[in-house]
């Protein structure tokens, strides 16, 4: 006869609350973190034009870019490019 621990027992806890770093960042979390960056001539948060694209494959096996985020600033309208990982880090901003 073979004996057996309680299944309940030997059952890890779930921390199931736990966000996943698996899951990348959407399309409107790379657009709302492209707005949280100032423009990078006159420091002003006011975009009148965001666009996000997916980063093209070469950059996201060199850079670990997920987007591209192009803002033209609705103050002096300068255009800048944000990078971001799939995580939501800024890769790049220039
Ligand atoms: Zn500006």
């Amino acid at each position: 006869m073979v004996r057996r621990e309680p299944s309940v027992a030997v059952r890890p806890i779930q921390h199931a609350r736990k966000v996943s770093l698996d899951q990348p960042i959407s399309r409107d979390r790379a657009e709302f973190i492209g707005r949280a960056q100032a423009c990078t001539r006159c420091l002003e948060y006011s975009f009148k034009k965001v666009s996000v694209k997916p980063a093209p494959d070469s950059q996201q096996k060199e850079l670990h870019t997920l987007w591209i985020v192009r803002r033209i600033c609705g103050i002096c309208e300068h255009e800048s490019e944000l990078g971001l990982d799939p995580e939501g880090d800024v890769v790049y901003l220039g």
